[in-house]
């Protein structure tokens, strides 16, 4: 058990303000593996300050050096990638190959990609008889959840950068170490002090204190909706800008002339990974009636070999969660082929990959986000049924769509509420703008849109 202390602020661990602390738990077998201290309002000030302090240096630093220090966070990030794996299975729970592949290797590609793109983008432009500037909207206060925690702190630490932000991170109290493992890589990548910073803490102390702060020009925050929502209305109420990333229910549509086992398997391994924790999720699996059945077979035949390969979930408020789902799916009328509420292990917090038969599209596991492993199979008469169901949610943040012919696949996307769409399972691209539409979000990130939201433009008329 290692107790930390202090908060990466103007480029040094300084003592928290307060004395209380956050045991981080390690998910699998429940002990404690770490306390790191709980922010207060006061620990958010000072982090504030220090990126206002630095905000006029670093948004003045050339774009060509901006690149060189995130390409020399890249590297670190690179460099230290087994002890970051490593720390994300400690308080995640991820299986270790997971952590290595995913947790650890996506950071590396984003942080590159804003390596790339603060070197090339145009931060000026000519439109008629003016030059408009793309400048830095400010100070950014961040605030991450726990299912990705390095992806979601890099997905906003690295595009602030690129644009020539400074910025505060409060991340989830599930996963603070490896946040303070970010803190030192950036520390090592040669950041200059004050241009990012950390304050771990709990939601409705540290985090709010951040989306509050006068000093803070944009929050940007990945996690519930319903915090989303008030941090929304904070940040607007004080004419802040705002991001927000929230949740999905996303579908996954299999078209009659689909290769059924292909997008029946590869939609399975997609809910069950992260232990289905994943905001991006195809948590409903979308089957036309002649083949209905043939598809519940494959998934609850999928799901069954999964065992407790999968990991636990983050925490026993989260497993509750789920396993209330479970039971209501239950309750409502829907069949489990697969899983079930029941707790696999005694200790950690393990649920069993589930899978849901005869969903129908009002029932509540086919319309709120569970956030676990969970997979509800749905059955549709024709295409536009097909299109009502996908599109019958309050969400809309990714999806996916097979069919036999690409052209096919594509006509039935562009139909599709939604900001993602992966057709004929497309490989994960994160260069391409991730966000929602309807109340999976507001904004975009990853890639050129991703920086934008960064970026305020300024007309000068000549
Ligand atoms: P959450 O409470 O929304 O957590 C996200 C972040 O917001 C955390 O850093 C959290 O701090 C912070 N926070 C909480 N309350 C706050 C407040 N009043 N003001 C400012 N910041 C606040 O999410 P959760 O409770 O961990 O998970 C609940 C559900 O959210 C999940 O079951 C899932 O459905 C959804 N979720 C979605 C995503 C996504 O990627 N879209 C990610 C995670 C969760 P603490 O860590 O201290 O709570
Ligand atoms: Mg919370």
């Amino acid at each position: 058990m290692k107790a930390h202390d202090g908060m990466y602020i103007d480029g040094t661990w300084r003592p928290a303000a307060g004395s209380g602390v956050i045991e981080v738990v390690n998910p699998a077998d429940e002990e404690v593996i770490a306390t790191v201290p709980a922010g207060t309002v006061e620990d958010v000030d000072a982090a504030v300050r220090a990126a206002r302090a630095a905000l006029p240096a670093w948004a003045a630093t050339p774009p060509a050096e901006r690149a060189a220090r995130l390409a020399a966070l890249r590297d670190v990030l690179l460099a230290r990638r087994e002890e970051i794996a490593e720390t994300v299975t400690a308080e995640l729970g991820s299986p270790l190959k997971l952590s290595q592949t995913v947790h650890a290797g996506v950071p590396v590609a984003v942080a590159g990609s804003y390596a790339e793109l603060a070197a090339t983008y145009a931060f000026e432009e000519r439109v008629g008889n003016s030059t408009v500037l793309h400048e830095p909207v400010g100070v950014v206060g961040a605030i991450t959840p726990w299912n990705y925690p390095l992806h979601q702190i890099v997905a906003k630490t690295a595009p602030a950068l690129a644009a020539g932000c400074t910025l505060v991170v409060k991340p989830a109290e599930d996963t603070p170490l490896v946040a303070r493992l970010f803190a030192d890589a950036v520390h090592e990548a040669g950041i200059p002090a004050g241009v990012f910073n950390l304050v771990t803490g709990l939601g409705p102390v540290a985090g709010q204190a951040l989306a509050e702060h006068p000093d803070v020009d944009l929050v940007s925050f990945t996690g519930s909706t319903a915090v989303g929502r008030r941090i929304g209305a904070i940040a607007t109420g004080m004419v802040k800008r705002v991001a927000l990333e929230l949740g999905g229910k996303s579908a996954n549509v299999i078209l009659p002339s689909a290769d059924l086992s292909r997008a029946v398997n590869v939609g399975v391994a997609n809910v069950m990974s992260n232990s289905g924790q994943t905001c991006s999720a195809w948590t409903r699996m979308l089957v036309h009636r002649d083949r209905y059945e043939e598809a519940v077979e494959l998934a609850a035949a999928a799901a069954g070999k999964y065992g407790d390969r999968i990991g636990p979930v983050v925490n026993a408020r989260q497993r509750d969660r789920v396993r209330g789902y479970i039971e209501k799916g239950t309750a409502e009328g829907a069949r489990i082929v697969a899983g079930g509420p029941d707790a696999p292990r005694e200790k950690g917090y393990w649920v069993r990959p589930t899978v849901f038969a005869d969903v129908t599209p009002e029932m509540t596991v086919a319309q709120e986000e569970i956030f676990g492993p969970v997979l509800s199979v749905l059955r549709y008469d024709d295409e536009d049924d097909a299109l009502r169901i996908a599109n019958g949610t309050v969400y809309g943040l990714a999806g996916a769509v097979w069919a036999g012919d690409e052209a096919e696949a594509v006509a039935f996307a562009r139909r599709m509420d939604t900001g993602q769409v992966d057709i004929n399972g497309g490989r994960f691209n994160p260069l391409a703008p991730f966000g929602g539409y309807k109340q999976s979000g507001v904004g975009r990130e990853l890639g050129a849109h991703g920086l934008t939201e960064y970026l305020q433009t300024k007309s000068l008329q000549f």
